[in-house]
């Protein structure tokens, strides 16, 4: 049984710093349950001093701890341990993502845990998997290129996924000798302090991970700032992106690591094959956790003769969607975080219906779902390439349909302005998959399937407005450690 009662689960609200939970005497912000969008507790906004004290502890616990100079393969076991009790904490670590988040503990029980233990041990693996470069060099010389941490890693996590989006962040930079800073959303703040204090369970020394809470503009902002932060890993919008590459820039010349928005195509050809199965996936693609995913696949651009079948399927499926609330076993349908994301969801539907919008399906917010923020999922047609809805990034259940003739006006279509995160495509010639695939400006192409898999040597990460450099893969590991040119003469 995994329905759980919100009001009956404890947990820690302050900071987690060298090892032990802490409780500030820093500003109070309220945090509110999705759901019915009650006010469940309280977290410090740590400011300049407690990140100060997050940073200084990190930096000193790194090098006397021996985390940056261990055999890589001690790193890996330890994260491997951590991963283990991720899981055998699924329960309660579950309960925790599920009360203040947008994820139905089904969800989270099925695959946020198992997805954040996983990726952990991917960079447990990577730990002593890669090496540096011996260089061809004159006669007499030896020519090295050796690898090495940064120092302190800032991460800054979004509310969508709170504990993956940690998972990832922490296991690259940790296996590769970094100690991190993390500072989950002011939403969402809850999970990822377990999630830390189970990594010193698992024997990562106390002050290697420390997580500060607060708000973005003061204490994210302070974070990225703070001198002794090496290197910014970042998720969320591309305005708050910006400002953390500008900060990251000014203050320190740090590298970044981008994730951002995106306002991903699903381009639908004649031949994508049956009908409901396509509909299946397209709805999946847009309302997964809410359409609250950087990945969703909000635009469905579609060639005209599937359009009629592959609409009708659609249509019913947002009918027969249901909400309810995260706690129960039963509920398989997210709300939106919380009522400024709601209002922001309603008046682009709104505007985009001035610009000539209509919608086929949903529109509204669902009757009876006490003060939580639950949307139907929305079908807008009639939308030129220039509408709000096509062109903004809703993050919300929101798909927009347009309809294409031949393959380069639908590939045409599929091309966004600031967006290249992610796109599918959906055909089962290969030619023209291998078209579209070479055309499309984004990081992320699928073909025939629309999503993430469990593979998590595959990087993901956006060009353009989507973001600079990538999340999972190798890619991620090696973007955590920076490369020392070293000559000797002999
Ligand atoms: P933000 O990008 O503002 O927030 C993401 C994270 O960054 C949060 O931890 C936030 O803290 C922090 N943050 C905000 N400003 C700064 C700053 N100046 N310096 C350092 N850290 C900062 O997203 P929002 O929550 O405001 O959501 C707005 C929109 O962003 C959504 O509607 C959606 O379109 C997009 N978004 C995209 C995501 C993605 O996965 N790519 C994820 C989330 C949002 P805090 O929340 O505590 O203020």
């Amino acid at each position: 049984m995994l329905s759980f009662d919100p009001d009956n689960v404890s947990f820690c609200t302050g900071n987690y710093i060298d090892g032990q939970h802490t409780q500030q005497n820093y500003g109070q912000i309220e945090v509110s349950r999705p759901s019915d969008g009650k006010a469940y507790a309280t977290i410090p906004e740590s400011g300049i001093d407690g990140v100060a004290d997050a940073v200084e502890i990190a930096e000193t616990k790194r090098i006397s701890s021996g985390w940056s100079t261990c055999s890589p393969r001690q790193r890996g076991a330890i994260l491997h341990r951590w991963a283990d009790l991720i899981e055998e904490d699924a329960a309660y670590l579950g309960q925790l993502e599920a009360l203040g988040s947008t994820r139905p503990i089904t969800d989270v029980i099925n695959h946020e845990i198992p997805f954040t233990a996983e990726a952990i041990r991917f960079y447990a693996e990577c730990a002593d998997k890669y090496s540096g470069d011996l260089l061809p060099t004159r006669k007499d010389s030896l020519g090295m290129l050796i690898p090495e941490p940064y120092g302190v890693v800032a991460a800054i996590t979004p509310w969508n996924f709170p504990l993956s989006m940690a998972s990832w962040k922490c296991g690259p930079a940790l296996a590769a000798g970094n100690a991190v800073v993390l500072k989950p959303s002011e939403l969402t703040p809850f999970s990822t302090l377990r999630l830390a204090e189970l990594a010193v369970n698992a024997g990562l020394p106390a002050g290697v991970l420390n997580i500060v809470q607060g708000s973005g503009l003061t204490t994210g902002s302070a974070l990225v700032k703070h001198p002794l932060i090496r290197k910014v890993s970042f998720t969320g919008s591309t305005v708050t992106g910006a400002q953390i590459m500008s900060d990251a820039g000014f203050n320190g010349m740090k590298p970044v690591t981008l994730e951002l928005g995106g306002k991903s195509p699903q381009l639908v050809f004649n031949d994508a094959g049956d009908p409901a199965e396509i509909a299946q996936r397209i709805f999946r693609g847009f309302t997964a956790n809410g359409g609250q995913a950087c990945v969703a696949g909000t635009r469905l651009i579609i060639q005209r003769d599937i359009a009629p079948a592959l609409l009708d399927h659609l249509i019913v499926l947002c009918q027969q969607c249901l909400p309810g609330n995260t706690w129960l076993e039963t509920s398989r349908y997210s709300p939106l975080i919380d009522s400024r994301q709601g209002n922001k969801v309603q008046s682009l539907i709104r505007q985009s219906c001035l610009e000539g919008g209509e919608i086929l399906a949903g529109g509204k917010r669902f009757d009876h779902t006490e003060e939580g923020w639950f949307w139907q999922p929305t079908l807008l047609t009639s939308v030129e390439q220039d509408n709000c809805a096509v062109q903004e990034e809703i993050f919300g259940p929101v798909l927009t349909v347009q309809y294409f003739d031949d393959e380069e006006e639908g590939i045409a279509l599929a091309q966004h302005r600031n967006y290249g995160l992610c796109a599918g495509v959906h055909t089962q010639r290969l030619s023209v998959a291998m078209r579209a695939m070479q055309s499309l400006n984004s990081g992320t192409v699928w073909i025939n399937r629309y999503g993430r898999s469990g593979d998590f040597i595959i990087p993901t990460g956006g060009f353009m407005g989507s973001g600079i450099g990538k999340d999972l893969g190798r890619q991620a590991f090696q973007a955590c450690q920076r490369q020392k040119s070293v000559l000797i003469d002999f």
